[in-house]
C-alpha cells in the first residue's frame, strides 16, 4: 500500500527526489483487466532488475534477522497462509514478515517479500480486510510495480540520489535491530521508494480486490477500510486542533482517499459473483491475533494521538465491548489529562466500566482503585486494590500497592 506515514518520513529529505508526478485524472482502472504480469517461480530478467534484486536479498536478510520483528511461529504461519492464498500466482513465492512497530502500514518489497506493520493488525477489523491490504501488496508484485518506480525515479533523477537511496537500505534497514529511529527515518526512504502514482495505486486496488474476491473474502472489506482510514485521520485531527493534513502521510496518496475508496466500491460491485457467498473471517482473524492484542492497543495508545486511539478503540467495539478495550479508552483519557476536559472523570468511568467485564486486565483494578482512593472512598479502593494483587501478585508495583492499602 505504500501507507507511508510521517512519523518515518521526518527529515527524509530524499522522498521528494522520489516522488512521482501525479497523473491528471483518469478513468477507473477495471479489476477484470488486472492481469499479473509474472507467473509462478519469477526471477530479475533484465541486468537492471537483476542489480536491484541482490540489493534486494540483502535488504531481506536484514529484515528477516532484525529484533523489530513479531516472530510468534503461528501467527507468521497465520500471515503466510494469507499471502498464500490472495498472492495470484506468485502467492507461493512470497514472504511476509510483521514488524513490531504501532503504525498503519505494509510496503512489498521489489523481490515479493512483504513488511506488515503491528499497528495494520490493530486496525483490522476481520480477516477480509488483512487479506485486502495483503492482496493490494500483491498487485504491487505481480504488476511489478517497484521495477517501473524503480526505472522512473532513476529517469526522473540524477542516477547518484537514486543509487544513494538503494545504498541506504541497508543502513536504514539497520535501525530495525535496534529500533534506532534515526536509522528508521532512513527507512522512509526507502519506503518513499515504493510510494506509487495514482495509477500504479490504482491498479493496486484493481488487483487486490479481484485477488481476494476470487479467494472467497467479501470484497467489500478493502473499501471498508479506507473509510476507517479516513475517519480514524478526521478524529486524529480534531483531537489535535488541526486540519487533516500530515504531511507525509498516507493521506498524500494519489489518488486521494475519498476517490480510493469509492472507486473500489465500484470495483467491490463488479467482482461480486451473484449467489457466491463471502465471508469475512472475523472469528478467525481474532483468533489470530488474540495472544497480542493487548500489546497492539497499548502500543497504540502510548503514540499519545488520542483522537487516533479512540477511533481505534470504539472500531473495535463495534464488534463487542469488553474489559480490555473499556481499559484502553480510560488510559487513553488518563493520558491525556486534560484537566477543561474533565479527563480525568472520564478515565475514572472508564476503569469503572472496565472492571465490570470478566476479561479486565489486572491494571484496570489498579486504575480503578486508585480513581476510588482519589475520590476519598478508602473501602472500595482497598478492594480494588486486593483484586489487582490477586490477580498479579508479582506485578512490579506490588509492595507499593500494598503499602497504599495499609495507609
Ligand atoms: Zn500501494
Amino acid at each position: 500500500m505504500s501507507l507511508v506515514t510521517r512519523r518515518f518520513l521526518l527529515g527524509a529529505g530524499a522522498a521528494a527526489s522520489a516522488s512521482v508526478v501525479t497523473g491528471t485524472a483518469q478513468a477507473r482502472i477495471l479489476p477484470r483487466d488486472m492481469v499479473p504480469l509474472i507467473g509462478p517461480g519469477y526471477r530479475a530478467v533484465d541486468p537492471d532488475e537483476k542489480g536491484l534484486w541482490q540489493q534486494m536479498e540483502r535488504v531481506e536478510e536484514e529484515v528477516a534477522g532484525s529484533n523489530i520483528l513479531i516472530t510468534d511461529p503461528k501467527l507468521t504461519h497465520y500471515l503466510q497462509g494469507i499471502i498464500g492464498h490472495v498472492g495470484g500466482p506468485a502467492a507461493k513465492d512470497m514472504r511476509i514478515y510483521l514488524a513490531h512497530i504501532p503504525e498503519f502500514n505494509a510496503v512489498m518489497f521489489p523481490t515479493g517479500f512483504a513488511v506488515v506493520f503491528s499497528g495494520l493488525l490493530l486496525r483490522m477489523r476481520n480477516e477480509a480486510q488483512l487479506a485486502g491490504v495483503i492482496a493490494h501488496e500483491s498487485g504491487h508484485f505481480l504488476r511489478k510495480h517497484q521495477l517501473r518506480q524503480w526505472r522512473d525515479v532513476k529517469r526522473k533523477s540524477d542516477i547518484f540520489s537514486a543509487l544513494s537511496l538503494v545504498g541506504g537500505m541497508a543502513g536504514g534497514v539497520a535501525g530495525l535491530y535496534t529500533g534506532d529511529l534515526q536509522q528508521l527515518a532512513q527507512l522512509g526512504t526507502i519506503l518513499s521508494l515504493f510510494r506509487y502514482n495514482r495509477e500504479l495505486e490504482a491498479e493496486a486496488d484493481a488487483t487486490g480486490i479481484r485477488l481476494i474476491a476470487e479467494a472467497g473474502y467479501a470484497p467489500n472489506a478493502m473499501p471498508e477500510t479506507w473509510q476507517q482510514l479516513i475517519a480514524e485521520e478526521d478524529l486524529s485531527a480534531r483531537y489535535r486542533r488541526k486540519r487533516r493534513d500530515r504531511g507525509y502521510s498516507l493521506f498524500e496518496t494519489h489518488p486521494a482517499p475519498e476517490a480510493r475508496m469509492a472507486d473500489l466500491r465500484i470495483s467491490a460491485a463488479e467482482v461480486t459473483v451473484p449467489g457466491k457467498v463471502y465471508d469475512d473471517h472475523r472469528e478467525r482473524y481474532l483468533t489470530a491475533i488474540g495472544a497480542i492484542r493487548p500489546m497492539l492497543i497499548d502500543d497504540q495508545i502510548k503514540l499519545n494521538d488520542p483522537g487516533a486511539s479512540l477511533y481505534i478503540v470504539e472500531t473495535l467495539a463495534r464488534d463487542g465491548w469488553n474489559g480490555q478495550l473499556r481499559f484502553a479508552e480510560a488510559e487513553i483519557w488518563r493520558l491525556r489529562g486534560d484537566i477543561k476536559q474533565h479527563d480525568a472523570e472520564r478515565a475514572a468511568q472508564g476503569y469503572a466500566a472496565a472492571v465490570g467485564y470478566a476479561d479486565a486486565p489486572p491494571d484496570a483494578w489498579r486504575w480503578h482503585g486508585v480513581m476510588l482512593q482519589k475520590a476519598g472512598r478508602a473501602a472500595d479502593a482497598r478492594a480494588a486494590y486486593a483484586r489487582y494483587l490477586a490477580l498479579a501478585p508479582n506485578a512490579p508495583d506490588a509492595p507499593f500497592v500494598r503499602q497504599q492499602m495499609g495507609s
